[in-house]
């Protein structure tokens, strides 16, 4: 096969900057906002017009102008984009960008759990983290990111038990912050879950000095090791603060280093990787495979063919209504 030619069913190879620079063109020519998350690929970031955590991105997507809106992130976060927005075209770069977490608590098992509970005379409110289907927040009372979580559990009246779904990792976290008692539906991330200890405390020990930031995403046996425990927006401001250099072991997706260097460039940040595999190697846990198809040719892709579309649904306009109380108020 000569040298160039297309492999069938794989894209060619494209240089980074030539795809950057097509990018730019296709937003003006086709009046786009790109909004992206701090887990996706860092020149991904760097052609977007908003880069944040989920609820800042939610913000975000109110004050967009443009008719479209290019939602770089997974699924559930361009739902989001879309219930803001109704009479904007929202696009996601692969309609197959999921997420572990979201995907845990389907609304059919959610709405059971839900009837099961006050049948057996709980008086509850349900309180979903931002990663939940459109179609859960619309089941629920109140949405949480990692960055407001603290202020929404003080609004639920101190009479109600609050059932918290789906990231029991979070969810525990956030009852020993509150002390508030939690019904945890047991869901978890997968990257945050993978995390090993071992590999921490080996980072830890290579890294003389440093301090260890950790997503709460992040089951306890890491939490416990954190000297910071933040979202990303948090952890972001969190180095940002400190002027004299230092070493940051960070606990969360791996793309976060991207916007963490870029906001404090006079520290050192590194990875905690995930697993070790049989071989001694780490694996490439710490990356969300989900985030990854965000790639910059499925973003000029999806940018000059105006799809995959996010399709409103009828369950938009309950989950927007929890949405707006939750996140924008
Ligand atoms: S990192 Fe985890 S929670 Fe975030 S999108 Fe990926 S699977 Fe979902």
């Amino acid at each position: 096969m000569s040298v160039g030619l297309p492999i069938a069913g794989q894209e060619t190879c494209e240089d980074p900057l030539d795809l950057m620079e097509e990018i730019d063109r296709l937003k003006k020519e086709t009046d786009t906002t790109i909004l992206a998350h701090y887990y996706v690929d860092g020149e991904i970031q760097d052609v977007a017009d908003f880069v944040g955590d989920s609820l800042k991105l939610a913000r975000d997507a109110t004050t967009v102008t443009t008719s479209r809106i290019l939602f770089s992130g997974v699924h559930f976060m361009a739902e989001t984009a879309k219930m803001l927005n109704p009479e904007k075209t929202v696009l996601i770069p692969d309609l197959n960008a999921g997420c572990s977490l979201a995907e845990s608590c389907r609304p059919e098992d959610l709405k059971m759990f839900q009837d099961d509970l006050r049948a057996n005379g709980h008086n509850f409110e349900t309180v979903a983290y931002i990663n939940t289907s459109a179609a859960v927040k619309s089941l629920v009372d109140w949405i949480v990111t990692s960055g407001n979580a603290r202020e929404i559990i003080d609004r639920v009246p101190a009479d109600k038990e609050i059932l918290f779904v789906p990231d029991q990792h979070l969810g525990r976290y956030l009852s020993e912050v509150t002390g508030r008692k939690m019904i945890l539906w047991p869901g978890s991330c997968m990257v945050h879950e993978i995390f090993s200890v071992q590999d921490l405390l080996r980072a830890k020990r290579n890294n003389p000095g440093s301090e260890v930031v950790a997503h709460p995403e992040c089951p306890h046996s890491i939490l416990e090791h954190a000297d910071f425990i933040g979202g990303t927006e948090a952890i972001r401001k969190h180095v940002m603060a400190v002027a004299e250099p230092h070493t940051y072991l960070v606990a969360t997706e791996a793309n976060m280093i991207h916007p963490l260097e870029k906001a404090a460039p006079q520290h050192r940040f590194v990875p905690v990787p995930g697993v070790m595999t049989s071989t001694g190697e780490t694996c490439a846990c710490n990356r969300c495979p989900h985030m990854a198809l965000n790639t910059l040719q499925a973003v000029r892709n999806c940018l000059r063919d105006g799809k995959p579309e996010i399709e409103w649904q009828p369950f938009f306009d309950k989950a927007r209504d929890v949405v707006a109380k939750s996140l924008l108020k």
